[in-house]
């Protein structure tokens, strides 16, 4: 459930109407809720309810502070994947010890920055990122409380570039290694053993294989706590996929990952975290846009709109679909017709859909993209020298642009010229 709904033919955004909106900003720009933001976060946290837990958003699904902030204030931890999100975390005002750091590639500068500035863990991807924590924690006279990531070699059965938890994958050490990089890692000065991670993919819209991944992660910790270590802590990652679509089979509830994630490791008296990105934003957001043209081709007509793959990249790298509506609702039983929806980037990949019915839509007339709250705007880019377009987050009767567009001098002015120029 989200909180876009028309009213009175027209698509709000929680109690504001998306073209007043669209009138003050201009297209095309995402639009956030505050409320739907409030209710995905929620909904994991109570579905949680009764073990000792911490709902850490995975913010590369949506960073901006404002997102961050929301969600940090209703009690959210984060999930970071890089130093930049690190600082964008505590700018947001996230105490460190509710950040925790993933990531194949930490260097040994972004382990130094959350070492001074608070961390609650870091999710250790490898043998020699764990040396390297343990030298730069040990310079400094810290110690780094650790999780190390497994890789359970489960299929999460879910779209070729969102798979995280193969063997083939690059994510975590093999599960059955993590025995002897265990030893290793309690053998080590400046470290601290916590935990156990795991994160196996995104958009997974089964339970199958989180039951799978959990219940290796459950042995394992038995046979961890066998060889001495005291792990009290795991972090079950993210994952849990949306409906993208109103007519497809919706993907489980949190509320039944909760009762899944307490069947399978409720025993272990551990504390759980889960890092949830794309269920909290995905539904959250949408992106809005102009229609600029309708073209009539050979055969196929095309509505070509004012957002593009650089603003919105899911469509034309993971083929995904997002359900393209527009603003004014249409008349119940009106004509619908096939159109392929283009944005204007000279690439033939920029095309958001192929042979979508649609209801009869003008120059001018504005559509809105859902759930494009999660991965939408943190991957878009400037490609064909187009602004990155603003942010904008719905409070009740309230909006705020909370990233505007820059200008083309901003964008511009960036590029420096050598002086042999
Ligand atoms: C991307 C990612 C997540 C979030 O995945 P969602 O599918 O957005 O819930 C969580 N943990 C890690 C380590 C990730 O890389």
């Amino acid at each position: 459930m989200d909180h876009f709904l028309y009213r009175d033919g027209m698509l709000f955004a929680e109690d504001v109407a998306v073209s007043e909106i669209a009138e003050t900003v201009g297209t095309p720009f995402y639009l956030y809720s505050t409320a739907t933001l409030l209710r995905h976060y929620r909904l994991f946290d109570e579905a949680l309810d009764g073990i000792d837990h911490l709902v850490c958003y995975a913010m590369k699904a949506a960073s901006n502070q404002a997102i961050l902030k929301t969600l940090a204030q209703a009690g959210a931890g984060m999930d970071v994947v890089s130093g930049g999100e690190y600082q964008r975390a505590i700018a947001a005002g996230v105490p460190g010890d509710r950040i925790v750091f993933s990531g194949v590639g930490k260097t040994a500068d972004e382990i130094r920055l959350a070492l001074t500035h608070g961390i609650r863990q870091f999710n250790v991807e490898s043998e020699p990122e764990l040396r390297v924590l343990s030298a730069v924690a040990h310079d400094m006279g810290k110690t780094a409380p650790i999780t190390i990531r497994v890789n359970p070699d489960v299929d999460a059965k879910t779209h070729a570039k969102i798979a995280t938890g193969k063997s083939e994958n690059k994510f975590g050490i093999p599960i059955a290694s993590a025995r002897d990089v265990y030893a290793l890692a309690g053998s080590l000065p400046g470290i601290d053993v916590m935990g156990i991670d795991v994160h196996i993919g995104s958009q997974l819209t089964d339970l199958a294989p989180f039951e799978l991944a959990y219940t290796k992660v459950a042995e394992l910790t038995e046979q961890l706590r066998a060889d001495g270590h005291n792990i009290r802590r795991l972090d079950l990652g993210g994952g849990l996929g949306i409906p993208y679509t109103r007519s497809n089979d919706a993907p489980p509830l949190p509320m039944e990952y909760g009762a899944l994630i307490k069947k399978c490791v409720g025993h272990l008296g551990v504390e759980v975290e889960i890092e949830p990105g794309r269920l909290i934003a995905g539904n959250a957001g949408i992106m809005v846009s102009k229609v600029i043209y309708v073209k009539h081709g050979e055969g196929r007509d095309f509505l070509i709109v004012d957002g593009a793959m650089n603003d919105l990249i899911r469509p034309a790298m993971y083929e995904a679909h997002h359900d393209i509506i527009p603003v004014v609702e249409p008349a119940p039983g009106v004509d619908q017709a096939p159109y392929d929806i283009v944005g204007p980037v000279c690439e033939t990949g920029d095309t958001f859909a192929r042979q979508r019915n649609m209801p009869p839509l003008v120059a001018g007339d504005l559509i809105a993209f859902r759930g494009a709250g999660a991965y939408g705007a943190v991957m878009a880019s400037e490609y064909n020298t187009r602004p990155l377009i603003p942010e904008v987050l719905v409070h009740g009767d309230q909006f705020a642009v909370i990233r505007p567009r820059p200008t083309f001098d901003e964008i511009i002015n960036r590029d420096t010229i050598p002086a042999w120029l």
